[in-house]
C-alpha cells in the first residue's frame, strides 16, 4: 500500500543510487534512522518507533537497504521521512521547522541554484495542504528535534500545523 502522500522528489533517484550518504548510520541507534508515524507502520506492518538497522562488518545499515545496488526494498512504501528527505521535519514545540541537510552533495551543487529556491516554494505549498496538515497530525509519532544537529542543517521556513 501506497502511503496517503506523495510528493515530487528533488534529488533524481538516479543521483541517490551513486551515493553512498544515506540509509547507513554510525551507530546502531542513529537519530537518522526513519522514525515512523502510524502511516509508516501500517505500510511496513511493523509497530517500530524507528526502522532497525543492521550492523555488517563494523558499519550500520537500515534493514531495507540493498547495499549492493543501494536500492531500497520498500522504495513505493518507504517512511515519510525517506520521501522527504534531504529535507527534513524538525518539531519541539507547536511549530514545525523545515531545513534541508547540507551532508547531502546533490544539496551541496544545487542549494545556490533556482531550481532549489522553486522546490522550497514547491514545499511551503505542499505543507500548507490541508490533507498534508491532516496527515501530519494523525503521525507526529515521526517527528524528530533535530536541533541539536542544526550546524549541518539549513534552516527554510516554518509552519504550524494546528
Ligand atoms: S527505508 Fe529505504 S530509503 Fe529509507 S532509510 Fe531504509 S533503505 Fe533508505
Amino acid at each position: 500500500m501506497r502511503p496517503e502522500v506523495s510528493l515530487k522528489q528533488f534529488v533524481p533517484s538516479l543521483v541517490c543510487l551513486k551515493c553512498d550518504g544515506c540509509c547507513r548510520y554510525k551507530q546502531a541507534d542513529s537519530i537518522w534512522r526513519p522514525k515512523l508515524g502510524q502511516n509508516d507502520q501500517k505500510n511496513l506492518g511493523t509497530f517500530e518507533d524507528y526502522v532497525q538497522s543492521v550492523q555488517v562488518c563494523g558499519q550500520h545499515f537500515c534493514r531495507f537497504l540493498n547495499t549492493t545496488d543501494n536500492t531500497c526494498g520498500v522504495y513505493n512504501k518507504r517512511p515519510f521521512e525517506c520521501l522527504l528527505y534531504p529535507f527534513i521535519l524538525s518539531q519541539r514545540t507547536d511549530t514545525i521547522q523545515v531545513y534541508v541537510h547540507l551532508s547531502c552533495p546533490f544539496v551541496q551543487d544545487h542549494q545556490p541554484k533556482e531550481e532549489f529556491k522553486a522546490y522550497v516554494e514547491y514545499l511551503k505549498d505542499f505543507f500548507s495542504r490541508q490533507d498534508i496538515r491532516e496527515f501530519l497530525i494523525k503521525n507526529k509519532a515521526m517527528f524528530h528535534d533535530y536541533t541539536p544537529f542544526a550546524p549541518e542543517l539549513l534552516h527554510l521556513f516554518d509552519f504550524s500545523y494546528e
